[in-house]
């Protein structure tokens, strides 16, 4: 498969297209995705049970792109007590007055667990760029922090997978409009999102900065089309799978001779 396009060297977004969807048809490829998921259910066992390592999925996109959507879909086959979503909102006041990365390190799971970050430390170097929310001169040194912040983790027993949920500007005002439209989605619409809207091309070259500075051979960013969301969470399930597997886990031996036990 050609894509979710893992990015190492330059890349520029226009180069990719949101609605790629590999000349797949929907229906099959969602049954695929959802063989992928329950795979996922079992290598997440394994991991639970080694519990000597962890993992951090990282979804990124603008808003409507599919991040909600994605980690739903994503643990459907999963043990909850496995898997922990944190949402990274506007920090707090309490959060403004540590370090960015704080509350980030605050959320990293511990070990044998997986932990969705639903935005994340990259809204420190996206929304606060465009938006202006601290000088230029801070902001600028966060890619290399976050790459020597990832480091850290990826040295310490972490994989990070880093998706970049890529919508259109078309698919979005789509999307914004059933907000506006259906009952059930009115509570996720906000005023701001159609300010956000409105600086489309400075979050588009706020994220190409992203792809460019802080896609590294320990913690890589994956462009995903995510215009057509069947095929979204096939990708991000595909990937997510590769590299459970890749780890070859295997059940853990016992601590003790275990042939020294009955059950009476
Ligand atoms: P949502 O994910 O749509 O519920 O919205 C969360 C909002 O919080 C978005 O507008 C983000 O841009 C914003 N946000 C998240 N992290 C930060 C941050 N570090 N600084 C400022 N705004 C943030
Ligand atoms: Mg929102």
């Amino acid at each position: 498969m050609a894509q979710p396009i893992r990015v190492s060297g330059k890349v520029r977004l226009r180069d990719f297209n949101p609605r790629f969807c590999a000349g797949l048809e929907k229906e099959p490829t969602i049954m695929e995705t959802d063989r992928l998921l329950e795979r996922f259910g079992k290598l997440q066992d394994l991991f639970y049970a080694n519990a000597n390592r962890g993992l951090i999925i990282v979804l990124q996109g603008m808003d409507t792109s599919g991040k909600d959507g994605t980690a739903r879909r994503l643990f459907e086959f999963v043990e909850p007590a496995g898997v922990a979503t944190v949402e990274f909102k506007a920090p707090s006041a309490l959060e403004l007055a540590h370090d960015y990365l704080w509350r980030v390190h605050q959320a990293v799971p511990r070990f044998g667990r997986i932990g969705l970050f639903n935005r994340s430390h990259y809204e420190d170097v996206l929304v606060v760029r465009v938006m202006n929310l601290t000088p230029s001169e801070v902001w600028q040194r966060r890619y290399d922090q976050i790459n020597d912040f990832e480091r850290m983790l990826t040295d310490s027993g972490y994989t990070l997978l880093k998706f970049f949920l890529h919508i259109s500007h078309e698919e979005q005002a789509e999307r914004l409009q059933t907000r506006l439209d259906d009952p059930s989605k009115n509570w996720k619409f906000e005023p701001g999102d159609l300010a956000m809207r409105e600086r489309w091309d400075d979050f588009m070259a706020a994220y190409e900065a992203v792809l460019n500075k802080t896609s590294t051979p320990w913690a890589p960013w994956h462009v995903v089309p995510a215009d057509r969301k069947w095929f979204r969470d096939y990708a991000v399930a595909q990937t997510v799978v590769t590299t459970l597997e890749d780890m070859k886990l295997k059940w853990p031996k016992p601590k003790v001779d275990l042939r020294k036990f009955r059950v009476k």
